[in-house]
């Protein structure tokens, strides 16, 4: 890097970016960007999915960011769920399918962790960076869940998978070509799906019955 002739004169220690393996989105998103159709948050263009090569194209991508990432880790630190991912990305690639790829809208969309809410040592599982690293980190949790009946009502209740979150730079380019979280593999637009039949479900039901105890349940749990 060449040196600022005012930094060296007056003994100032030129400005270093932060040491970050935090993957940079903006060169995948120019290259996305010519690979997939129109972004459209419209569901009928939805399905109108790019072409095979262009999926081969945008997999070998991510492909290319995680392998970097799994490769620049330091030593001891735990790369298996990298490991898991790369291996995944390398069959989609021989076998392009597009089942679950995220839009940018459903990106935007997802939940954001406040700074607040992170602790101290808490690690993105993708970069394994810790989130409080960053000064202003950007830390979404996606939407996943288990289900299990609740013993004192017998209802049906999801217990959201809270550890399941990561820096949005790092999960983004694996969410927008696979759709599904890096950790358990719960289809992230599945959830949206359910939450949102859900929600028709319970308006119909209010309708019907404006003492929904499902409204309750959502109350305590959601
Ligand atoms: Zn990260
Ligand atoms: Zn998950």
């Amino acid at each position: 890097m060449a040196s600022n002739p005012y930094e060296v004169e007056h003994g100032i220690k030129p400005s270093a970016p932060r040491q970050t393996r935090r993957p940079d989105m903006s060169s995948f998103h120019s290259a996305l960007h010519e690979l997939l159709p129109e972004p459209s948050s419209s569901s009928s263009n939805r399905n109108v999915g790019p072409t095979p090569d262009a999926l081969r194209s945008l997999f070998t991508l991510v492909l290319d960011q995680m392998t970097a990432l799994r490769n620049q880790a330091p030593a001891g630190v735990d790369t298996e769920l990298l490991q898991g991912l790369i291996e995944e990305l390398v069959v989609d690639r021989e076998h392009p399918d597009m089942k679950g790829f995220l839009t940018q809208d459903d990106l935007d969309a997802l939940d954001r962790v406040p700074k607040k809410q992170l602790k101290q040592g808490e690690l993105c599982p993708i970069c394994t960076e810790a989130f409080l690293d960053d000064p202003y980190p950007l830390v979404v949790v996606l939407p996943c869940s288990d289900e299990r009946i609740d013993p004192a009502t017998g209802l049906t209740i999801h217990v959201k998978h809270e550890k399941h979150r990561f820096d949005l730079e790092c999960v983004g380019p694996w969410l927008l070509s696979k759709g599904s979280c890096p950790m358990c593999r719960q289809d992230v637009n599945a959830e949206k799906k359910r939450k949102e039949i859900g929600n028709q479900e319970r308006k119909k039901a209010n309708a019907v019955d404006d003492e929904d105890e499902q409204d309750i349940v959502d109350g305590l749990y959601g």
